[in-house]
C-alpha cells in the first residue's frame, strides 16, 4: 500500500547568537549538511527538509506552529548544536501537536586533539545545549523519542527511520475512519470499547451503517466487473476444487469478487479506511465476506472481526507504519485460536474464520469454498495459506473501562510441523516470548483479548511509542518479561492511570 500523503520532517537546530555571526553560519552550514547527508543515505522513509537555526523566541513559535498546520509535515526533529535557552523554547513548544524527535548527536563524530580550543568547544556542544533543551521538554511533561548517537553513523539513521514510521502511525491516527457494517458480537466484552473515548484518544471515528446499505452497494455492482475480478483471481490463486462442481464453486467466488468491489466502492465513496463485519448480521449479503476482505486488508484496509472496531483501526496503523517498507512480511489481524502444547514444540495456531490477510503468506496462495460452522449462509470462498518465519509482534487494545491499555507481545513465528489439509483456512503459527506459558500467563494477566494486530515489521518499541504518544498505557511481554516484574508493571498502570 502506499500512503496519500507525501510526508516531511522538519530538521530544527537550535542555537543563540552569543559566539557570533561567524558561529551561526558555521551551525547552519552543518546542519545542512547533516540534512544532505540524511536524504542522500537512503535510509530513511521520508525526506528531512532544513529549516532556519531556531534562535529567538519569536521564530522557534513561528516554525512549531507552521509545522502544526503543514499537513505533509510528520514531524519535527531538533538538535542544540549550541547552547539554545530553553525558555526561549516554551510557547513553541506549548503549541505544537505533531511528532518531536531529539536528535543528540554533534557534527563532529571524534574530538579534534590537536586543534581543539574554546571557540570550538563553544561552537560544539550539544553535549551541554542538548541538556539543557532535553530538560524543558521533560518539565513540560512532553512525549517525543530521543536518539543519541553520531548523525553518520547507521544505528542512528535506522533509529531516525524507525521513529520516523511510528511518527506516521500517530499523525494518521487521527485520520482513521472505520466502518461497522454490524454491532459488537453478543455478550462478548474484550471487542467492546468506548467509542468516544477512542476519538479522544486516538482521534478515530468509529461509525455504523446498516449491513443492507453495503448489501445494496454490492448489488450494484456489473457482472462483467465482478467476472473481470474472478478472472484475476483465478489467474492469481489455485484453484483448489476438491470435489466441487467447477461451475458452483466459480458462482461461489464471484459472490466474493462482488463484494470486493461493492466494499471498496462504498468505503472509498465514504471515506473509510478500516471495516469490521459480523458473521451472524449479513443481511442480503449471500456469503461472509471471506476472500474479499482478505483482499481488502491486503490493500491497506483495517480489518476486525465481529465488530471488533479496536482491532480494525489498529491493522490499518500498523498497515500504514509499515506503508511503503522495502522487504515488509505483512501485518494481518489474526486470531488466537488453538494451542500445540508437546513439550519443546509449544505455540498458538493462528487463524480466523476467514478474514486473514495474505500480505503475511509465504507459498501458494489458494481459493476453497467451504461451509462455515457458523452463520446461515452459503458457503464462503476464502484464501487458504501459511505464514512466515520470524519474529514479529501481536498488539491488543483493551478497554479496561477507565483507559485503554496496549498490550504488545514479541512473538516467534514458526512453521507447523505438519501440512494440515483439512484445514480450510489461512493460519500463522508463533510461540509467544519469552515462553509459551509466561507468555500466555502474562496476556492473560493484562487482559489481552483472542483478535490482535499482527505484524512482522512494526516493532514493540515502535507501538510502544505510539502509545505513549496517543497518553496510553502500553505493556510489553517479550523476552525481558518475568511474571512477578509484569505485574508490577500492571500494578504502575493502575497507580499511573487509575484502576
Ligand atoms: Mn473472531
Amino acid at each position: 500500500m502506499k500512503l496519500q500523503r507525501d510526508y516531511k520532517f522538519w530538521f530544527c537546530t537550535g542555537s543563540q547568537d552569543l559566539y557570533g555571526d561567524e558561529c551561526l553560519k558555521n551551525v547552519a552550514e552543518h546542519s545542512r549538511i547533516i540534512v544532505e547527508q540524511l536524504n542522500k543515505s537512503g535510509k530513511l522513509p521520508f525526506e528531512v527538509v532544513l529549516k532556519p537555526t531556531l534562535i529567538t523566541n519569536e521564530l522557534i513559535r513561528k516554525t512549531f506552529n507552521e509545522a502544526n498546520i503543514d499537513e505533509d509535515c510528520a514531524g519535527v526533529i531538533v538538535w542544540c548544536h549550541t547552547f539554545s535557552p530553553a525558555k526561549s523554547w516554551i510557547l513553541g513548544l506549548q503549541e505544537y501537536r505533531k511528532p518531536l524527535l531529539h536528535l543528540h548527536t554533534q557534527f563532529n563524530e571524534e574530538i579534534p586533539y590537536d586543534t581543539i580550543d574554546m571557540d570550538f568547544m563553544n561552537e560544539n556542544q550539544s553535549a551541554h545545549g542538548d541538556r539543557e533543551w532535553g530538560h524543558m521538554v521533560t518539565r513540560m511533561g512532553i512525549e517525543r523519542k530521543v536518539v543519541v548517537g553520531h548523525w553518520d553513523s547507521d544505528a542512528v539513521k535506522d533509529k531516525i527511520a524507525s521513529w520516523m514510521r511510528t511518527a506516521i502511525g500517530i499523525v494518521e491516527s487521527s485520520h482513521v475512519r472505520v466502518m461497522r457494517v454490524a454491532d459488537n458480537m453478543r455478550n462478548v466484552a474484550v471487542t467492546e470499547g468506548d467509542k468516544v473515548e477512542a476519538q479522544l484518544k486516538f482521534g478515530w471515528e468509529v461509525d455504523a451503517y446498516p449491513v443492507n446499505e453495503i448489501a445494496e452497494a454490492v448489488g450494484a455492482v456489473s457482472e462483467s466487473d465482478t467476472n473481470a475480478l474472478v478472472d484475476e483471481y483465478y489467474d492469481k490463486y489455485e484453484i483448489l476444487l476438491e470435489g466441487r462442481d467447477a461451475d458452483e464453486f466459480k458462482r461461489h467466488v464471484a459472490v466474493q469478487a462482488q463484494i470486493e468491489i461493492g466494499f471498496e466502492r462504498f468505503l472509498e465513496e465514504k471515506n473509510y479506511q478500516a471495516i469490521v463485519t459480523h458473521f451472524g448480521d449479513l443481511g442480503a449479503l449471500k456469503q461472509l465476506p471471506g476472500l474479499a476482505i482478505q483482499r481488502l486488508m491486503e490493500k491497506g484496509y483495517g480489518f476486525g472481526a465481529e465488530g471488533d472496531w479496536k482491532v480494525a483501526a489498529m491493522v490499518r496503523i500498523m498497515k500504514l507504519m509499515s506503508a511503503g517498507m522495502k522487504d515488509a512480511k505483512g501485518t494481518s489481524m489474526l486470531e488466537d485460536y488453538t494451542y500445540n502444547l508437546v513439550p519443546g514444540k509449544e505455540g498458538i495456531l493462528q487463524a480466523h474464520m476467514l478474514e486473514i490477510c495474505p500480505s503475511i503468506s509465504e507459498g501458494p496462495i489458494s481459493i476453497k469454498c467451504q461451509p462455515l460452522s457458523m452463520g446461515d449462509r452459503e458457503d464462503p470462498a476464502r484464501l487458504v495459506f501459511t505464514s512466515k518465519e520470524g519474529s514479529g509482534i501481536a498488539t491488543s487494545l483493551i478497554d479496561l473501562g477507565n483507559r485503554f491499555r496496549l498490550i504488545i507481545n514479541s512473538v516467534d513465528c514458526k512453521k507447523v510441523e505438519k501440512p494440515m489439509p483439512k484445514l480450510p483456512v489461512a493460519t500463522a503459527f508463533w510461540t509467544p516470548q519469552p515462553d509459551f506459558a509466561t507468555g500466555c500467563e502474562a496476556w492473560i494477566l493484562a487482559g489481552g483479548a483472542h483478535h490482535t494486530a499482527f505484524s512482522y515489521d512494526v516493532t514493540a518499541e515502535q507501538m510502544g511509542d505510539w502509545a505513549a504518544a496517543m497518553g496510553i498505557e502500553a505493556v510489553y511481554i517479550d523476552n525481558n518479561t518475568n511474571i512477578r516484574d509484569f505485574k508490577k508493571d500492571l500494578m504502575l498502570g493502575n497507580v499511573v492511570f487509575g484502576k
